[in-house]
């Protein structure tokens, strides 16, 4: 392993990216060690997601060095390899964690069970399961094929406003795929383009399904809570 590690660096040092392994490494670390300060699970995970893409931009310095000399024992990289190939799941997890950590704080009550018209409502529109968050905080969000609102929500909208919500966040079930782009790309202070994107696809799908004043009458409902 010490044979391997002393190669690598010299395979670096022979293709003149040490200088620039070194800086863009310790930039993972660093922000590595400023995820553990930072307050607030979103800028966390911006964070943690930033420290892995800094990672990724190492790897083919990291091959371009050892094609460069073309004498070191490839492990390493492998094991490298293998990180990299890690970090989609370890981002999928960390969302569904979230999903776990928000349940277990607020506890849930599938919506069925108290108003079963939401149920049938999001059925028509997506194939998704919504549960009620048990927070007096207003809230919606989608995380995977699962809608989340809070009794704070319910609280403060009215039928026709939920709806609109409901319908916006069925339409971001519809386009998982999209929304974990959105996710990567606002994790990774990258432009917010597609997000922005997403978010008016969404309110336009949310507009035809149950009209464009609702939706707006939602927004300004939780802009003034
Ligand atoms: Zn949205």
């Amino acid at each position: 392993m010490r044979e391997n590690l002393t190669c690598f660096v010299s395979c670096l040092q022979g293709a003149n990216t040490f200088n620039f392994f070194v800086l863009s490494s310790a930039l993972i670390i660093l922000s590595m060690i400023l995820v553990r300060k930072l307050e607030g699970f979103e800028s966390k995970l911006r964070l943690f997601v930033f420290a892995n893409i800094s990672a990724l931009f190492n790897i083919p310095l990291v091959f371009y060095s050892m094609n460069y000399t073309m004498k070191c024992d490839s492990s390493l990289l492998n094991i490298y390899g293998i990180y990299l190939l890690l970090i989609p799941a370890v981002f999928l997890l960390s969302m569904t964690l979230y999903g776990r950590l928000l349940v277990r704080k607020y506890g849930i009550i599938g919506s069925e069970k108290i108003l079963p018209w939401i149920g049938e409502f999001v059925g028509d529109l997506v194939d998704a399961e919504v549960y009620i968050l048990n927070t007096a905080i207003p809230k919606a969000f989608a995380m995977g094929r699962k809608i989340f609102v809070s009794g704070g929500l319910l609280e403060i909208l009215s039928r026709e406003e939920l709806k609109a919500v409901l319908a916006h966040e069925a339409y971001h079930v519809k386009n998982r795929k999209a929304s974990l782009l959105k996710g990567i790309s606002m994790m990774t202070f990258l432009p917010y383009v597609i997000g922005k994107d997403m978010e008016l696809a969404a309110d336009e799908f949310a507009s035809a399904v149950v009209g464009r004043e609702h939706l707006e009458s939602a927004r300004k409902k939780l802009r003034e809570f």
